[in-house]
């Protein structure tokens, strides 16, 4: 019998939430005795965690598993496009196994068919926070699965179904276990967070001898226990979002929220099923500001929707003006397999897409320029990313990592700054994206 453990490749594509089952599946094959090396050659069998929200997404992930076959042949693929089997199967039918996100028992199934597992789970140590594929000084925290959600221009309701969440005491001591493994800031992900907990009717559970719903606010307020940052992304635009303001005035989580618009025309949110009372949005953002004036307001927009006229056009430039919003991320619409919105009469053309995105940005660049420079002469509490020569990289509360701008500490390496430590920055200068200062050194 070989000596040596059992070895899994393993390619993890997609969104935040493909990650945390990445980090599900790596922590499991780990515990099981299997050692994930970092080349095909090396590799028993290779896992490709697969995503298929758009289509270069589903390019993406077969040219992986494309890949994967030519180099290694036995494939396992996993995640979103393994909603689709007959796709897969026909571009590449020598796949071993196919399964969709979150199904982990498939996954280790189909990898202990090919690769037995060859060890005692009593004596191989994993840490108990799980493996994780973040820097260790953040990590992700997926408080759910799934959407109720019909927007009309997704499928992920098709591919991940409706929502599930994770009970409250359960989500709680994870993130507790990730601190307890180093862990400083805490990412909420979902499809939607706001929605935490409704299929559950809002179940109490027990937490540190106390009393939690799994609700979002309850979410947060348990979260705020634990003294790191938290940050709660993809939060769907529902009134009760004015739960957790007052929260994030009392630093229990983040000043910040991640809440997709999409659009600001009546007409066009309606085709899209989404909210559509664009005024109270207003003055919601007015009264959120009221309450935490540090609040981050980060938005992605869809511009070009099948049927967008350039008076509803101009409405959402109209939209960006008032809102003013921190961070912006914008797409032109582009119909995905499947979704409903492709059935909508008189699609905008290309050329008017790009032309609208163009002026998008244009618009809202100025916006988040202007914002950033109002930053300049304050101090910043900051969390250091990276050491890069005489740089310390590192973000404030208003930067999420991966998608928003970073702060760049001149004097970091001087300062003896270590990654995932945080510190006070005194900000001296902006540009677009990023903020530029210095730890102020007492004389
Ligand atoms: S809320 Fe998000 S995940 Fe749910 S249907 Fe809408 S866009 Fe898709």
């Amino acid at each position: 019998m070989s000596l040596q453990n059992p070895k899994v490749g393993f390619v993890s594509l997609g969104c935040p939430k493909a990650l945390v089952d990445s980090e599900r599946i790596l922590t499991q094959l780990k515990v099981e005795g299997y050692d994930i090396v970092p080349t095909y050659d090396d590799a028993d069998v290779v896992v490709v965690n697969t995503c298929g929200f758009i289509d270069s997404a589903v390019a993406e992930s077969l040219d992986a598993i494309g890949e994967a076959i030519a180099e290694n042949g036995k494939v396992i693929v996993t995640g979103c496009l393994g909603k689709r089997p007959e796709e897969i199967r026909a571009a590449h039918p020598g796949v071993l196994s196919i399964s969709g996100p979150q199904d982990y028992s498939s996954v280790m199934s189909a990898v202990h068919e090919v690769l037995p597992p060859k060890h005692d789970p009593f004596i191989d140590l994993v840490p108990d926070y799980g493996l994780k594929l973040t820097p260790k000084h953040y990590a992700y925290l997926k408080i759910s699965e799934g959407c109720n959600h019909r927007c009309s221009f997704c499928i992920i309701p098709s591919m991940r179904g409706d929502l599930v969440s994770r009970p409250v005491d359960d989500v709680l001591r994870e993130a507790e276990r990730l601190v307890r493994g180093g862990v400083k800031e805490l990412l909420v992900v979902s499809q939607d967070t706001s929605a935490y907990g409704v299929d559950t009717k809002y179940a109490e559970r027990e937490w540190r001898g106390k009393a939690y719903q799994t609700r979002m606010k309850a979410l947060c307020e348990g979260l705020g226990e634990l003294g790191v940052w938290s940050r709660l992304h993809y939060v769907y635009p529902y009134p009760h979002v004015d739960d957790v303001i007052p929260l994030m005035a009392e630093g229990k989580v983040l000043p910040y929220l991640d809440i997709p618009f999409q659009h600001a025309s009546p007409r066009i949110l309606k085709l899209m099923k989404r909210p559509g009372a664009v005024d109270k949005t207003l003055e919601r953002i007015q009264r959120w500001r009221s309450i935490a004036p540090d609040i981050t307001l980060r938005s992605t927009f869809i511009v070009g929707f099948p049927g967008e006229t350039e008076a509803e056009f101009e409405e959402l430039l109209d939209f960006l003006d008032e809102a003013q919003l921190d961070r912006v991320g914008a797409f032109a619409y582009s119909p995905v397999d499947g979704a409903a919105a492709n059935a909508l009469p008189d699609a905008v053309p290309e050329e008017v897409k790009q032309e609208r995105l163009a002026r998008f940005m244009d618009r809202q660049s100025e916006i988040s320029e202007a914002k950033l420079a109002a930053k300049v002469g304050t101090i910043q509490r900051c969390l250091v990313d990276a050491i890069d020569g005489d740089l310390a990289i590192a973000r404030s509360m208003a930067d999420a990592p991966e998608i928003d701008g970073v702060v760049q500490i001149q004097n970091g390496f001087e300062a003896g700054l270590k990654v995932g430590e945080f510190v006070d920055v005194e900000i001296m200068g902006s540009d677009e994206h990023d903020l530029y200062g210095e730890v102020p050194f007492n004389d």
